[in-house]
């Protein structure tokens, strides 16, 4: 890897605020030597990312790995239960369901790119049929595009099946005038370092159940009893977030907003240079949705030119993008897990996964970056008949 390429365009990459917030924060925990392991900026981080999100309890943590992990086992999930989850997601979302002995059931997207609620119903009956009722629902928000929460809370209260919503993506998204992440029973946010504010690495579950994170934080503080000696009568995690870290995070949060508008500016100004290009659509907005648009991503209607010759051809000229992600129903390690689809043969989210791709979405980028790109696109696509 090359640590040091000056003209090179990111997918997303970490962007600290020019006013130098997250060194102040960070400065402060220097001079307090509040190091380790928790301290103000931990307390704070939390009490200031509820209050953007309008939630009333939150939890740091090391990840929004480790953020599913306790949620899932604060819903009660456990050894041979099975838990509803987006196949179109990164595998970070479903791999805690496996972390507790729990199976997945893989469900399908609608055209939205996220969740589809009539795919969510059937599944609900087989299972329901089968008298395997699940213990919980995944929902997730597409690289900071919201899915369609109000059938979907329909359907879990029609059947009282609880929903953590997978916001790791999403944070600075809106529903409906509502941020995404306080919709389900728990919500998760990660602060990894391509995410729209980064920690470095980090996360946060929230929840308006005070229960919940209550036992979230004594599980990620190696579920310490209260006693004088070190007792333990359930199993504990190591799993908070650093003094440090979240002083990057609360410097980060007086950011998010800037963030947005810029992310949007990216989807915009791409949806502008490649409107006449019949054969690619970018990523729909929904009218319920004010998404984050983490990701500006695109799908090719064109069946000569795959994603991989964009992003081959963009890398060419030093640029980074990716593939969408690969549905987890379709990967090596969940393959024998089952699949909810409404489609006779190619799912949506498979379709999607062949012929999608995220394009540079970095909030450092110019004009003149965005100009590169397009370009470059536009090039490929008066080569291909
Ligand atoms: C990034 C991400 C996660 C995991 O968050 P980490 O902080 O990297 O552990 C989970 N789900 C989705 C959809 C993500 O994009």
């Amino acid at each position: 890897m090359n640590y040091n390429s000056e003209n090179r365009i990111y997918l997303a990459s970490p962007h600290m605020s020019k006013e130098g917030y997250e060194l102040e924060y960070i400065q402060e925990a220097f001079d307090t030597n509040w190091i380790a392991p928790l301290g103000a900026n931990v307390d704070g981080f939390e009490k200031e990312l509820a209050a953007k999100v309008g939630v009333k309890n939150a939890v740091a943590l090391s990840s929004g790995t480790a953020a599913i992990h306790l949620g899932l086992k604060a819903l009660g999930v456990g050894p041979g239960d099975y838990v509803f989850c987006q196949s179109l997601t990164f595998s970070a979302t479903a791999n805690p369901i496996r972390y507790e002995g729990a199976v997945p059931v893989f469900i399908d997207s609608d055209w939205t790119w996220n969740l589809c609620p009539k795919a969510l119903e059937k599944a609900f009956e087989k299972y329901i049929s089968l008298g395997k009722k699940p213990k919980a629902v995944i929902v997730v928000h597409l690289y900071g595009f919201s899915a369609d929460l109000d059938p979907i809370l329909d359907i879990c209260k029609k059947y009282d099946v609880p929903l953590l919503e997978d916001a790791a993506e999403s944070l600075g998204t809106y529903y409906k005038g509502k941020a995404s992440g306080t919709f389900g029973d728990l919500g998760v946010y990660s602060f990894n370092g391509n995410k729209i504010i980064t920690t470095s690495g980090g996360g946060m579950l929230v929840s308006d159940n005070e229960e919940y994170i209550k036992k979230a934080k004594f599980w990620a503080t190696q579920a310490r009893d209260p006693a004088p000696h070190y007792q333990h009568s359930e199993l504990g995690y190591n799993y908070r977030l650093s003094n440090i870290c979240a002083g990057i995070g609360r410097g980060q949060l007086k950011v998010l907003d800037e963030r947005v508008r810029k992310k949007k500016y990216i989807y915009e100004y791409y949806k502008e240079a490649l409107k006449d290009i019949e054969e690619i659509e970018m990523m729909p907005v929904q009218d319920y949705d004010e998404p984050n648009f983490w990701l500006s991503s695109v799908l090719l209607k064109n069946n000569n030119l795959k994603p991989l010759d964009i992003i081959n051809a963009l890398e060419e000229e030093n640029i980074e993008s990716r593939p969408i992600w690969k549905p987890m129903h379709l990967q090596p390690y969940y393959e024998k897990h089952d699949f909810i689809t409404l489609k006779e043969s190619k799912s949506v989210a498979e379709q999607i996964f062949q012929n999608g791709l995220c394009l540079p979405s970095d909030t450092k980028m110019t004009e003149k970056d965005l100009q590169r790109v397009a370009q470059v696109i536009k090039g490929l696509l008066v080569r291909v008949p």
